[in-house]
């Protein structure tokens, strides 16, 4: 085996769910961080979040022991987030960072989630593996010729398909493998005008390379992908319930970031939440970006809301502490503008972006679900 989960966790007890920590505490706890380790990628997605931010050579991180000292001084820690760019890219940081986070975050009994292509050789991903809870990997294909489209549509230069198609097979391969060896793989697809009518077949996929979970979230574009079309809450919906009458039912689903709230004025955004709250072995899990979690930059130090939010840095890890940073946001009038708890609907309020791209003139203090 190549890893076994020493603390397993399961869909009733997500430990990136912001709801669990605000039910703990009564307020919101910083109990996520995630670390941008990485500028550098070998593929130019055309959702990437972070695709404006990707260089070929990248400067020198922070000490790592700022960074561990920082991680220290956060009590209620529950998770760490790795990501990039594709943070295995180079060795060196793989080595001389990422193994000794995951190794930390082992010794401290917390949990880790790694955001990574897996395209490139098995052997650094099984040298990762044994340290590693959690395996988060994009997959939004069909195919090869799916992985050539998306994979390469910012890349500037034309990739050959025999290049895209090498590369997809040892993602699929990576994939088995890990997942065979006991590693949490937990697989992404992202409902957007490609997708949303291909979700079955993408799903199918991800069964078959024996993936722990299938996690779905809508697309939002943000800076770098800006000019990619939206699809109607109808065609979301559509996705969605396509996905719910078709499922393995043996597979975990975790659906994230979903523009339906109990509040809401339509029957049916609250009928699909209802849906989605009953069906077993499907969870719901609330945005944690600003109310459980912060985003590190590894090289500047900067601190964000999240790595690809348009939200600037709000401090400095050189300085501050990450505690201290949380509250400062918390007061922030972005942060305010979402903060909105409805126990009975397990609901801590919509993310930034869909706030932003739905419900701009809305004020959430103001709303409660209908149950
Ligand atoms: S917590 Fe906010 S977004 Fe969720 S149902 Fe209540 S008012 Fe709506």
């Amino acid at each position: 085996m190549l890893n076994a989960l020493p603390y397993p966790f399961t869909p009733k007890d997500d430990p990136w769910d912001p709801i669990l920590s605000l039910r703990r505490h009564g307020r919101h706890r910083l109990t996520s961080v995630e670390m941008t380790l990485s500028n550098l990628c070998n593929m130019r997605c055309e959702h990437c979040a972070v695709g404006d931010t990707l260089v070929l050579a990248e400067p020198e991180k922070l000490p790592l022991d700022l960074m561990l000292r920082r991680l220290d001084e956060i009590d209620e820690l529950k998770t760490i987030s790795i990501t990039g760019g594709e943070p295995t890219f180079s060795d060196r940081t793989v080595k001389e960072y990422m193994i000794p986070l995951l190794q930390y975050a082992r010794d401290r009994g917390i949990f880790s989630q790694l955001n990574s292509n897996i395209t490139l050789d098995y052997s650094r991903y099984e040298a990762i593996a044994p340290y590693l809870d959690v395996m988060h990997i994009s997959f939004n294909y069909t195919s090869a010729d799916d992985f050539h489209a998306i994979g390469f549509a910012k890349s500037g230069h034309p990739v050959p398909m025999s290049v895209a198609s090498r590369m997809y097979e040892r993602m699929m391969d990576n994939a088995r493998k890990l997942s065979d060896g006991g590693l949490f793989v937990s697989a992404e697809s992202m409902i957007n005008f490609r997708t949303h009518r291909s979700m079955r077949e993408i799903h199918r996929l991800i069964v078959e390379m024996g993936c722990k979970r299938h996690e779905v979230h809508p697309m939002y574009p943000s800076a770098f992908a800006a000019d990619l079309p939206v699809i109607s809450p109808q065609e979301m919906r559509d996705a969605v319930k396509e996905l719910l009458d078709h499922r393995d039912p043996s597979l975990w689903m975790l659906f994230g970031t979903l523009p339906f709230y109990g509040c809401s004025d339509d029957a049916a955004d609250r009928e699909l939440l209802k849906r989605l709250a009953s069906e077993p072995n499907v969870t719901v899990r609330n945005d944690p970006d600003g109310r459980n979690r912060l985003n590190v930059n590894l090289f500047t130090g900067d601190v964000f809301v999240t790595d690809f939010s348009d939200v600037p840095s709000f401090g400095n890890v050189k300085q501050d502490r990450l505690n201290d940073l949380f509250d400062r946001w918390l007061s922030h009038p972005l942060a305010k503008s979402v903060d909105c708890h409805c126990p009975a609907a397990s609901c801590c309020g919509p993310n930034l972006l869909v706030k932003d791209m739905y419900y701009r003139d809305v004020d959430f203090g103001t709303r409660q679900a209908v149950l």
